[in-house]
């Protein structure tokens, strides 16, 4: 069976070019030329990954992707955006997508991003890929968390926080090495979203534990730890 990527885009020369390239590379393709039309099609089959503009007719891309969130929540998202602000970056991180490509842009770097995205999800990995800390365990490859062998449910964003958390486990990391990590912008906006991330990830594996893993150090950013 072939991978599968859905092009959700209005403008048809820019549909064209990245259809064309993607077939060339053997990937099968299928492109909506408007945001209700993509939904519609993006929920009513399984693709692989899908490439959404932000500027569409009908319905943007950040409510697409929203959409596409509420019904399925571990395929992979990729914005174009004529836009490269913090502030659209943020909006689109908000409505689940989990990376962003400026236009314009070349075809052998939108195909670098697909290849990583498509890695991500292959399942096909011979060795099993695990993170621990206590009774958390996060298996890389079947991209899936569990604490004290319950599992838990996470976000894309979620969970590439919690890995990066993982991974530096017992260091303290600043928000701004969070920002930068997890969601490629400077931190110096006064955004808080690193602090509503944390709190999410928070509800979903401590609360209820008697033994918390997530440890704020005043001034300095987060921790994970056994207690
Ligand atoms: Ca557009």
């Amino acid at each position: 069976m072939g991978t599968k990527i859905l092009i959700i885009e209005d403008e048809k020369r820019v549909a064209s070019f990245i259809r064309q390239g993607l077939e060339e590379e053997g990937f099968e393709t299928a492109v909506a030329y408007d945001g209700l039309i993509g939904k519609k099609m993006a929920l009513s089959q399984n693709y692989d990954m899908i490439i959404l503009d932000v500027n569409l007719p009908m319905m943007n891309g950040f409510e697409v992707c929203k959409e596409i969130r509420n019904h399925n929540a571990s395929v992979p998202v990729l914005m174009l955006t004529a836009l490269g602000t913090t502030q659209d970056k943020l909006e689109g991180f908000d409505a689940g997508t989990d990376d962003y490509l400026v236009k314009p842009f070349e075809f052998k770097e939108l195909l670098a991003r697909v290849r990583v995205f498509l890695k991500r999800t292959n399942h096909a990995v011979l060795q099993t890929n695990i993170l621990k800390i206590a009774d958390l365990e996060m298996n890389l490859d079947a991209k899936t968390v569990c604490r004290a062998g319950k599992n838990i449910e996470l976000t894309a964003k979620e969970f590439q926080l919690l890995e990066f958390l993982m991974r530096s486990k017992n260091k303290v990391i600043s928000r701004a090495e969070i920002a930068e990590k997890i969601w490629d912008i400077t931190f110096d906006t006064g955004t808080n979203i690193i602090d509503v991330y944390i709190s999410f990830l928070r509800n979903k594996i401590d609360k209820g534990f008697s033994s918390k893993l997530i440890h704020t150090h005043v001034g300095m950013g987060y921790i994970l730890k056994e207690s």
